[in-house]
């Protein structure tokens, strides 16, 4: 999941979260997800995002960040009778990993009620005070839940070291240039990596990388094709908001619908098949361990 996928959430989540606050939540024992319950009697106050990460900003200084990996979802729903009793064992069944609990008055408790253990109820006492919960659906366990003090990343090296977030304004043609330099890995590599600009993965990396004209496997890049590259970037994100994400596998918005920018991709998964732009066949490399797809003859 990539920036325009998380943004699409992050604009549905704004419709609908902001003033809500949290009166219980239950997270997976493991060290990814247990923070969720950090966040009861909070309310929140804004929807941000970095990157790939989703910040939910609380009226108290503190944020709960979401980063859903390869393939988590986050929903909403109105609380069912079942809530209450459904068990860890249960929920883990269906790959939630973390819940939320939203409603108005008092909050309840993050100890009773709210079991970490297999076997234990997680929603007794709850629904009367409960309106609708947020469930945290990753099956393959990729994705994180933080709670932390406003602006204090230290715990999550990857926010606190990534670079502007690609479709901010602070994400400029100097910036990145002087970002790119400092570094001897290969392009696709640094864009991976987040910290010359934050929100790509592979599927838009290579996009942007085709439109470019430029090879993933270059390790400098002068001024001029920067700021080609900088604006294949933004035009191969907004692209991908345009259709409501890429949906490859199991990425759904926060109202469960599906993207449709699979089906207007110009390089990413089409090795061997003609280039756009010259017809040749693209090819498919490992770079960095992920696979890469290019046109030899049109990226230099
Ligand atoms: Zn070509």
């Amino acid at each position: 999941m990539e920036l325009p996928e998380v943004e699409v959430v992050c604009r549905q989540m704004e419709k609908v979260l902001i003033g809500k606050k949290i009166v219980g939540a239950w997270g997976h024992p493991s060290k990814r997800f247990s923070p969720a319950k950090k966040s009861v009697g909070y309310t929140i106050q804004n929807i941000d995002r970095h990157g790939k990460y989703i910040l939910l900003k609380m009226k108290e200084p503190y944020e709960l960040i979401c980063h859903l990996g390869m393939s988590g979802s986050l929903s909403l729903r109105p609380i069912k009778p079942e809530d209450e009793t459904i068990t860890a064992l249960q929920l883990n069944k269906k790959y939630i990993r973390a819940r939320w609990f939203f409603g108005a008055g008092e909050s309840f408790g993050a100890g009773k009620g709210v079991g970490e253990n297999v076997g234990e109820n997680v929603g007794e006492n709850a629904a009367n005070k409960m309106s609708e919960i947020m469930e945290l659906r990753d099956v393959r366990r990729f994705g994180w839940v933080f709670f932390v003090e406003e602006g204090n990343y230290s715990d999550i090296p990857t926010l606190q070291d990534a670079g502007p977030d690609a479709l901010k304004p602070n994400f400029t043609v100097d910036g990145f240039y002087k970002a790119l330099k400092s570094s001897r890995q290969n392009i696709k590599t640094q864009l991976l990596n987040q910290r010359a600009v934050a929100g790509l993965g592979n599927i838009y990396v290579d996009e942007a990388l085709f439109d470019a004209g430029i090879s993933p496997l270059r390790k400098s890049l002068s001024y001029e094709r920067t700021e080609d590259l900088h604006k294949a970037i933004i035009k191969a994100l907004n692209k991908g908001l345009k259709y409501g994400g890429t949906t490859l596998r199991d990425y759904r918005t926060f109202t469960g619908e599906r993207g449709t920018h699979q089906n207007h991709l110009n390089c990413y998964d089409r090795g061997g098949q003609p280039c756009k732009k010259c017809q040749k066949p693209l090819s498919h490399i490992k770079l960095g361990g992920r696979g890469t797809t290019y046109c030899k003859t049109c990226q230099k």
